[in-house]
């Protein structure tokens, strides 16, 4: 039998952390929990988990000091789990270093597809596992050719300016994960980028022109208003 993956869960509501451990252990995965800011830095680091899902609300911390000070030693990947989370806040929280989030209330599906993908990211050292193998990452109809620095749709090239390649390359090298415009601008462009995201705006509408067959329902690329942009994960 394999060594379960363990999930630090640093939540205060009652409810919700038996929904999440009573899934959690459905699915096969080994369950800690931290109620306060406190314990939870101090589990963080007795217990290694795997994953942390975190809430931002907590009653000694704010949630974001504990991303902070776990990312100050670890890259264990956080997911935050919050409620009434604005976008700046989840903006704030992944260019911390959180690595996504959920917004509550949330269903069993989609917190464990999160989950598999952090995990996976982890595994990878946040390089898709695709990308590295073979040097394509694909999706539905859409390959990106890191090696030829193409994308294309079926066999026919999209026909992305250089920067618009850039960006949808960082995106499937990250798939499934959300990037936050600062994020996106600043491995682009360096810290002398502008933070402008007009400029980002106007190629993900040109790239998405390219590559989906109805731009207003865009299939490859998902928007999460106000935050960034995530690539469309193959799960498998
Ligand atoms: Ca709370």
């Amino acid at each position: 039998m394999n060594i379960k993956e363990k999930i630090l869960i640093i939540e205060d509501d009652d409810g919700i952390c038996k929904f999440l451990k009573t899934t959690l252990c459905l699915n096969n995965y080994g369950v800690v929990i931290a109620r306060n800011g406190k314990t939870a830095l101090e589990m963080a680091a007795s217990h290694c988990p795997d994953c942390i899902l975190l809430d931002l609300g907590l009653p000694d911390m704010d949630g974001n000091r504990i991303i902070e000070s776990i990312r100050g030693w670890t890259t264990t990947p956080i997911i935050v789990i919050s409620a009434r989370i604005t976008q700046d806040d989840k903006a704030t929280a992944l260019d911390l270093g959180a690595d996504d989030y959920l917004t509550k209330p949330f269903g069993t599906r989609e917190l464990l597809a999160r989950i598999r993908v952090a995990l996976r990211h982890a595994r990878s050292s946040s390089v898709n596992a695709d990308v590295a193998l073979n040097g394509c990452y694909r999706v539905g109809d859409l390959v990106i050719d890191y090696r030829k620095h193409r994308v294309f749709i079926g066999n026919n090239d999209a026909g992305l300016t250089p920067n618009e390649y850039k960006i949808v390359a960082l995106l499937g090298r990250h798939a499934g994960q959300v990037l936050t415009y600062n994020h996106i601008l600043l491995e682009l462009w360096g810290p002398q980028a502008s933070g402008d995201n007009k400029v980002l705006r106007v190629h993900m509408a040109n790239i998405r022109r390219k590559i989906d067959p109805n731009p207003d329902e865009p299939t490859y690329i998902i928007t999460e208003a106000g935050v960034g942009y995530r690539m469309l994960d193959d799960e498998k």
